[in-house]
């Protein structure tokens, strides 16, 4: 990082000592997590680049955007329907962060029985050292598990710009009205934050601009059928963490590279693992940057992971928006048919979840399932059983692991991953 870096991360008001060591950090776990993997496809070294500036020079693009007079938006689910966001040419950055960071004051705030997806993004703001939560113009907050909503009580007052969007909890009718009324008011502030209307032109363009990055992570997400698997469910992951960051072109062009390279790995039998190596499915909460402990343990006992059912995954990126309609409420309304379709743990009841694991655990050829909830959080921890006794009627082991950011646990996962990776080989 260049001496230049440092004045834009100072007049961001970051902590440059805490962020130093942070990125000594990162870099670190970087280094030992992916550039120890042995096959790895060419096209991943773009997105090394990008972890490597990833709070440099994205940081100096986006500012650059906000000079050109366009707005940029935080947000930390996947119900923040981006195509509105594209339409109105402004920018939308994930802000969820998958590191510990200041817990002694996230503590003075949260309850320590907190998830650590919510505490790591008090925790990064606490401790200045997020760019990104520095440099947005609105942070857009939602109501789904009570750990966020109530939390956002306590976020609104440490940020001057959080906008908080309501979200059904049941697929009902009344659910999907509040959803499109939400989604009107979400469109009626961007209009008023940006100054530009949104019509039908620029709406189709937005819907465009996400359908076409969503597309290109379903396209590498179906290479990942074949067996052998041609890239790590590591480098999968880091493709499905960046399209929270980078510019959607740039993003869309480098993965459909990498497909590329991958479709000719197929033709030619090459994989990133032997033939016979376990096939891991993992499901469960979302996996933000930096956090890859658990997809490490598995691979570096010898499974690949073929998908990930989960917002930073299948669940975020499975459902493309219908750009036919001709009038703005059509287009709307497509929207909403799209997004309404996210089976997130915090919709009660949530089938069409269990039954997309199931589905996912076929077509991938997943030799086990490994369930992911973090600490904490009971949307996903309590449909964690119900997920379980589901893939049992189709013969699917399943591990359910409980854990946190912490490395406390490594060693104990890593005996339960090593004992769950026998049975599958038995
Ligand atoms: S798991 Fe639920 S709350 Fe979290 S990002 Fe996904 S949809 Fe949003
Ligand atoms: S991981 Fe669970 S508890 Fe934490 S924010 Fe997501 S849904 Fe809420």
């Amino acid at each position: 990082m260049t001496s230049d870096y440092r004045t834009m991360w100072r007049e961001l008001n970051l902590d440059l000592n805490a962020h130093d060591a942070l990125l000594n950090v990162l870099g670190q776990g970087y280094q030992d997590v992916f550039m120890n993997q042995r096959n790895r496809p060419e096209g991943m070294k773009y997105f090394d680049f990008v972890m490597s500036e990833v709070h440099g020079l994205r940081i100096r693009e986006l500012l650059d955007v906000k000079k050109a007079n366009r707005k940029i938006i935080g947000s930390f689910c996947v119900f923040v329907p981006e195509e509105l966001v594209r339409a109105v040419d402004a920018s939308l950055v994930g802000l969820c962060t998958g590191a510990d960071f200041a817990m002694e004051k996230v503590e003075q705030y949260l309850p320590s029985s907190t998830c650590a997806l919510i505490k790591s993004a008090f925790g990064f703001k606490l401790g200045k050292v997020c760019p990104y939560i520095e440099s947005v113009d609105m942070i857009v907050g939602e109501n789904t598990c009570d750990g966020k909503k109530k939390s956002y009580e306590l976020l609104g007052a440490l940020v001057p710009n959080l906008y908080v969007m309501d979200l059904p909890q049941v697929k009902s009718l009344k659910g999907r009205e509040l959803l499109q009324c939400e989604y009107m008011r979400f469109k009626a502030k961007l209009e008023e934050l940006t100054g530009t209307t949104i019509g039908v032109d620029n709406l189709k363009k937005g819907i465009g601009i996400v359908n076409k990055k969503r597309a290109a992570v379903q396209r590498l997400a179906k290479l990942r059928k074949a067996v052998p698997a041609p890239i790590s469910g590591l480098d999968a992951l880091l493709t499905n963490q960046v399209f929270f960051y980078d510019d959607p072109q740039r993003f869309s062009d480098s993965v459909n590279k990498i497909c590329d390279e991958l479709e000719q790995r197929i033709e030619q039998g090459l994989g990133v693992t032997p033939p016979d190596a376990p096939r891991i499915l993992l499901s469960g909460c979302p996996m933000a940057v930096p956090n890859w402990k658990l997809p490490a343990l598995i691979e570096q006992a010898g499974a690949v992971i073929v998908g990930e059912e989960s917002c930073v995954g299948e669940r975020g990126s499975r459902h493309l928006t219908d750009d036919s309609g001709n009038t703005l409420a059509e287009l709307m309304e497509a929207i909403v048919e799209r997004y309404f379709q996210i089976d997130c743990a915090i919709f009660t009841p949530n089938q069409d979840r269990l039954e997309h694991i199931r589905d996912m655990a076929r077509e991938y050829k997943a030799d086990g399932v490994i369930h992911y909830g973090l600490q904490f959080c009971q949307p996903y921890q309590i449909e964690a059983r119900t997920v379980e006794e589901s893939l049992k009627e189709d013969s699917i082991p399943v591990l359910l692991i409980e854990t946190d950011y912490s490395m406390e646990d490594a060693g104990q996962l890593s005996t339960r991953i090593n004992a769950f990776l026998e049975v599958l080989e038995q």
